[in-house]
């Protein structure tokens, strides 16, 4: 499909608006993240966005409208309450959840009685809207889980090709996305941290809840929350500790595999080897956390990093819409640096057994990073049936790249894991290498699968499994 790029001008805009119109797709610029929008009103527009994004369709969308007054006609039981909300937060980044009428279609909805309403500060966004005439259903434009675009490029990154057109505006302000606030709770409940904080609608509101802090039978949870999100290609890691010992493992960490690490300014200049630092401001100013967010993740994306160390992040006002972000990003995986351990599998050609192992390692232990290399590895990807065997077992090495093994590496590990008695006896004894089995005390060695059949390395990997399950670090 052929994008048209639109320039924030009332020409560009009208004819985008007249795409909506026509049941087509438009990316435009608002001051949480860039939306991905087509017209709520029609179906067929609305399978689009999911078309585009490959977003599963239980999850609804958000609709987006230049004027709070025109809430009445999509959503029902609008309270004086909300009303109140509207007043101070309309236009801006909070969603809404009413009770929806009618005309809402149920892709939008996703099969749910409710609709989610936003008015957009952004004044490209508000004169988009006015043009086009219809409630807009946008998502954020990103490819679905991936980190939300709050830049032209990232747009035309992801959505170049799937979408009709792209209004280019500035970078999103906010940075994070709007606060989804259900307002058919009893007491207002916010499904989503967003860029409205909690603590600013208790002042209008009183009582707000958080949905994680209701009992697990009356979660009205917003559907799109328990998907993967934001996430880099690398593995985000929330790494907790004292900030000296943060920089050292984080240190040998990059003397070991690729490493970016998000750092407050507070920290940027701490000495993190050879990883490549990202500033996420300073640790005083969310707003500014917030706004750079995204970027950053998109960014370990361009460097090719295999392992990302992000620092704890406060739990209040606007902080906590960058930690549930980030979090997310990091699919709950914290780790403490003054206790995990770091280990390195070590095979011969570094294509089969060790990335395997390193893959299901990463998703088996929970305070504990992994990396490997081989004893002579020639380079290229992990073999075909390795990838395929790894996959059936929920792991995914694809992007893997054999290593050569180096002193630094086996210097900067704390464990050091063979396949073979033979690939132990290579590596120097000061390392104190052990073959996998000897570690969790049986005997045994993991046999060669190279140029077998799936069979073969499904085997493989199931004895991998088993043996790194029963590690006790
Ligand atoms: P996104 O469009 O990517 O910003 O995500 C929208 C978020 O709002 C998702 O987490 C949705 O699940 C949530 N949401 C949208 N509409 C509703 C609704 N009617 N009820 C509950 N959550 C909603
Ligand atoms: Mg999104």
């Amino acid at each position: 499909m052929e994008t048209r790029i639109f320039e924030n001008k009332i020409e560009d805009l009208k004819v985008a608006a007249e795409l909506i119109q026509k049941g087509e797709t438009v990316v435009f610029p608002t001051e949480t993240v860039y939306g991905l929008g087509a017209n709520a009103l029609d179906s067929l527009a609305v399978k689009k966005i999911f078309e585009a994004k490959g977003r599963p369709s239980d999850n609804p969308l958000i609709v987006h409208i230049a004027d709070f007054e025109d809430a009445e006609k999509f959503a029902k039981e609008i309270s004086p309450k909300a009303k109140l909300l509207a007043e101070k937060f309309c236009p801006g980044p909070l969603t809404m959840i009413f009770k929806k009428k009618e005309c809402i279609p149920n892709e939008v909805s996703a099969g749910l009685d409710t609709v989610g309403i936003r008015i957009p500060k952004d004044e490209t966004a508000r004169t988009f809207l006015k043009e086009c005439g219809v409630p807009v259903a946008a998502p954020s434009a990103n490819i679905s889980g991936k980190p939300s675009p709050t830049s032209f490029s990232h747009v035309f990154c992801d959505m170049n090709g799937k979408v009709s057109g792209i209004i280019k505006g500035e970078d999103s302000e906010v940075g994070v996305e709007s606060t989804v606030l259900d307002m058919t709770a009893d007491i207002p409940t916010i499904l989503r941290p967003g860029g409205v904080s909690r603590e600013e609608l208790k002042e209008i509101l009183g009582e707000v809840l958080i949905s994680s802090e209701l009992k697990k039978d009356d979660i009205p949870k917003a559907p799109g929350m328990k998907y993967k999100h934001y996430s880099p290609k690398g593995q985000v890691y929330i790494l907790k500790g004292e900030n000296e010992k943060r920089a050292e493992f984080i240190k040998r960490r990059s003397c070991v595999t690729s490493v970016a690490v998000v750092a407050f300014d507070e920290m940027v200049n701490a000495d993190f080897g050879d990883a490549k630092v990202l500033s996420i401001g300073s640790e005083k100013v969310a707003e500014d956390a917030a706004h750079r967010l995204f970027d950053i993740l998109r960014e370990c994306d361009d460097l090719g990093v295999k392992e990302i160390y992000a620092p704890e992040i406060p739990d209040d006002g606007l902080w906590r819409a960058v930690k549930n972000r980030l979090y997310k990003a990091a699919a709950a995986r914290i780790i403490n640096a003054e206790t995990a351990k770091s280990v390195l599998f070590v095979c011969t050609g570094n294509t089969c057994r060790s990335p395997m192992a390193e893959g299901i390692f990463n998703i088996s232990h929970k305070n504990a990073v992994s990396a490997s290399a081989g004893l002579f590895a020639g380079g290229g990807k992990a073999s075909e049936n390795a990838i395929r065997a790894a996959a059936e077992l929920g792991v995914d090495i694809k992007s893997h790249n054999s290593r050569q093994l180096t002193p630094r590496m086996l210097e900067n590990s704390d464990i050091i894991l063979a396949m073979t008695e033979s690939h132990k006896m290579s590596i120097p004894a000061e390392y104190n290498a052990r073959t996998i089995s000897e570690f969790v005390g049986v005997d045994g060695e993991i046999i060669d699968p190279y140029g077998g059949d799936i069979e073969v390395y499904r085997k493989c990997a199931g004895e991998l499994k088993e043996l790194i399950e029963k590690m006790d670090l």
